[in-house]
């Protein structure tokens, strides 16, 4: 499928499925040699990081545990605006390295957020895997230790990246057709 259509905007193909898995593979020999040791604990961070999560962690080969994580957004009584908790971490977390799985890192609020609430929690390290990574959005600090795929400011859908509830399901990445969106 070259093109596709979601919400009556047609986005045309980007990233193709065999891009992608040789990108993840990449990123799974990686932390194979980096991690060998270190027993790590993969957090992926639903919805959108779970096609990743899973083609990644049947190429990852150290020994390990994976489990999933919610943002849960809601406003705060003060002002200081949306606040961000993590829901779904259920493993006792102190001291151990997790890499966190994300499908897409693009200012880093997100994943600043979540470092700081797994730093209060008490792991000794962590690291950051995603599938796609934004430089020119990014305002962040935070080292991004793995990343598969560099892309530019674009808004993207497929595998596992959704246009307003659609789209998740694409075995390929989509970004927005301008030239066929103006023809309208
Ligand atoms: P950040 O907090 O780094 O600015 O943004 C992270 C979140 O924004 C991602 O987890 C994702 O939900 C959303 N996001 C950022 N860029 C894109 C994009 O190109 N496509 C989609 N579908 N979501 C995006
Ligand atoms: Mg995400």
């Amino acid at each position: 499928m070259s093109k596709v259509v979601i919400h009556g905007h047609t986005f045309k193909i980007k990233i193709s499925a065999a891009e992608i898995h040789k990108a993840v593979s990449d990123v799974a020999r990686q932390i194979n040699i980096d991690l060998k040791d270190k027993k790590p604990l993969f957090l992926a961070v639903l919805n959108g990081s779970f096609m990743f999560a899973s083609d990644l962690m049947k190429k990852v080969n150290v020994e390990c545990e994976i489990s999933f994580m919610k943002l849960a957004s809601y406003e705060g009584t003060s002002s200081t605006g949306t606040i961000k908790q993590l829901i779904g971490i259920n493993e006792d977390i102190k001291g151990r390295t997790v890499v966190i799985i994300e499908d897409i890192v693009d200012t880093g609020n997100t994943i600043e957020n979540i470092a700081e609430q797994l730093k209060e929690l008490g792991v000794s390290e962590i690291k950051i895997a995603t599938l796609l990574f934004k430089p020119e959005a990014y305002t962040k600090t935070i080292p991004i230790e793995y990343t598969a795929i560099v892309v530019p400011n674009d808004f993207l859908v497929g595998y596992g990246l959704d246009y307003n509830g659609l789209g998740r399901n694409l075995a390929d990445i989509y970004v927005l057709d301008y030239v066929a969106d103006e023809k309208k």
